[in-house]
């Protein structure tokens, strides 16, 4: 007897994989169903609707797309019965996008998988494909989470970061292990990488736009804190130097950013090294700094971490630094 098809929502949102050339160089151009049309083998093995979110370059998706997109997947799996979501995406933001929809949609009862391409899916060389393949396959797989899928690679929508603006293996999994790839074998989850997932479905869209981000460069001058935050910023996400440093000497960062914690201002410190995180204990600086009320945000990427402090703020939570240290989806090991 032959199994039923998997019913998966395919809702594009633009991208590279959606794009067409044009005079003002590449745009999106293909919608929804004429992405559709694109994908035969993949109509073959599932059943696919196609739905419009957005025709946007990703650099063009902010805060209120990522509440629309939410609301809508919220909606969908409220009154469809889909085995799984797959969202085309472009890829420069795509992380950000993937990191907030983890915290957005509590408890997904499946798989929400984003993936795009390198390349148009019209041209010859296109990596569009095989990105499709895998994130159809994990949006079959019956593993609820959000998730990016690219280039045989099934990564936690929280621990994606986009480390390549050209080769096909734009993404990688920074600070935790794959939670799957693709190949002949088919597709291979990583149980231990995946977190669990328990609890009623709800949607938690409310965010804050207020949160900066700011790369520290030596001889940075402290104002620009102060500045910040008189401008209505309401969270600070630092990248430190290495395990979290920051200058105390001459231009006294710490101090500074002390006076804006002392104000109810989060700051957050990570690091400026992709792998392994920042660790505030190590060094005199680090300490300083947690002794002025500045939160080691550990092993979080630079894209989870301004995406949770948004979502926190947005929260209006009792306790802020409780809710920003809780995990959500994998994205902060515990303390070490
Ligand atoms: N600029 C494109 C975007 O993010 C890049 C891509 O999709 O790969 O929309």
């Amino acid at each position: 007897m032959s199994q039923a098809k998997k019913r998966i929502l395919l809702l594009c949102a633009g991208g590279t994989i959606a794009c067409r050339p044009s005079q003002g160089g590449l745009a999106p151009a293909l919608d929804s169903q004429a992405l559709l049309e694109h994908l035969s083998t993949m109509t073959a093995a599932y059943d696919i609707c196609p739905l419009d979110l957005f025709s946007l370059d990703s650099s063009n998706i902010q805060p209120e797309h990522w509440q629309t997109a939410a609301r809508c997947i919220h909606e969908e799996l409220q009154n469809h019965p889909w085995d799984g979501v797959v969202m085309t995406h472009g890829t420069d933001t795509m992380a950000y996008t993937a990191a907030m929809l983890s915290y957005m949609l509590e408890n997904p009862p499946v798989p929400i998988v984003l993936t795009g391409s390198q390349l148009p899916l019209e041209h010859a060389l296109t990596d569009g494909y095989e990105n499709l393949r895998c994130a159809f396959a994990m949006a079959a797989s019956g593993v609820p989470g959000v998730f990016i899928a690219f280039q045989h690679r099934i990564i936690l929508g929280t621990r994606a970061v986009k480390t390549r603006s050209s080769r096909f293996d734009a993404f990688e999994s920074v600070n935790a292990p794959l939670a799957g790839t693709v190949s002949a074998a088919g597709l291979r989850l990583n149980p231990g990488a995946l977190p669990e997932i328990k609890g009623e479905f709800a949607l938690k869209a409310d965010l804050s736009d207020r949160v900066f981000l700011v790369k520290l460069t030596p001889g940075i001058r402290p104002e620009i804190f102060q500045w910040l935050a008189d401008t209505g910023y309401r969270g600070i996400v630092i990248e430190t130097f290495g395990a979290g440093g920051m200058a105390f000497l001459r231009r006294n960062l710490v101090e500074c950013l002390g006076k804006l914690t002392a104000r109810g201002i989060p700051v957050a410190a990570v690091s400026q090294c992709l792998y392994d995180g920042s660790d505030l204990s190590i060094y005199e600086s680090g300490r300083m700094a947690l002794q002025n009320g500045i939160w080691d945000a550990r092993d979080m990427t630079t894209e989870a971490a301004v995406t949770k402090m948004m979502w926190c703020l947005g929260q209006q939570p009792q306790d802020l630094r409780s809710l920003f240290f809780t995990p959500r989806f994998g994205e902060i090991s515990p303390e070490r």
